[in-house]
């Protein structure tokens, strides 16, 4: 599966020859021009990096930075700054960024930074605990309440899309292109049938609603 990427730049041109260039690297990009734009996106879907610039319009990059944080969202995020000063790069990793580069960048270095963030995507050592569930995706077994729960194929990539949001809202949509695939003729309406014999084999109250958003396994 290709790393998904969320490009965060205001320089146009920048931004989108980023786009064209790490898409021929074989990245999934999306890219915004703001940090409020961001801040939407990052709410309603799933990346795997953030390319984070800054110094952006609307809201500023750090803030960003922060809402990742806050999310507790499992996403790498690897911040870009016109600022050289030392203090600067230490506020940037403070307010939780993986990685930090300097503009201007060489491309080269960029991809080699993003190829190290890459690596280290990737479910986490022990799998997912979240009160009485268990879940480890490798053997692809979930237990509640120590009990093991069968789950179909199409359910159980909808639950691993759910906990690698980390508690942020999934999006049908999105759902749906992660598990069936974009190009797959199925309705999208069978993102709610999974959902709904999902919370049937885990309880009623482990998949959350957010109306006009998606779902939501709260951390
Ligand atoms: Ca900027």
């Amino acid at each position: 599966m290709s790393p998904r990427l969320l490009i965060v730049e205001d320089e146009v041109p920048l931004a989108d020859s980023l786009r064209a260039g790490l898409a021929r690297e074989g990245y999934e990009v999306d890219v915004v021009y703001d940090g409020a734009s961001a801040v939407t996106m990052l709410s309603q879907g799933s990346w795997d990096i953030v390319v984070l610039d800054r110094d952006l319009p609307v809201l500023h990059g750090d803030f960003v930075a922060r809402f990742l944080r806050d999310q507790h969202s499992p996403v790498r995020l690897l911040m870009l700054t016109a600022a050289a000063e030392p203090s600067d790069e230490i506020a940037g990793l403070d307010l939780g960024a993986d990685d930090y580069l300097t503009k201007p960048f060489d491309y080269d270095v960029l991809l080699a930074r993003l190829r190290a963030l890459a690596r280290r995507i990737g479910e986490p050592p022990g799998g997912y605990e979240l009160g009485a569930l268990r879940v480890d995706p490798r053997a692809r077994r979930v237990w509640l309440d120590d009990v093991e729960v069968h789950l179909r194929p199409r359910e159980f990539a909808v639950l691993l899309e759910l906990l690698r949001a980390g508690g942020a809202a999934v999006s049908p949509a999105s759902l749906f292109d992660s598990v069936w695939g974009p190009e797959d003729p199925t309705d999208e309406a069978v993102v709610k049938t999974v959902i709904h014999s999902l919370r049937k084999k885990l309880g009623a109250d482990s998949i959350t609603t957010i109306h006009g958003v998606g779902y939501r396994m709260d951390p």
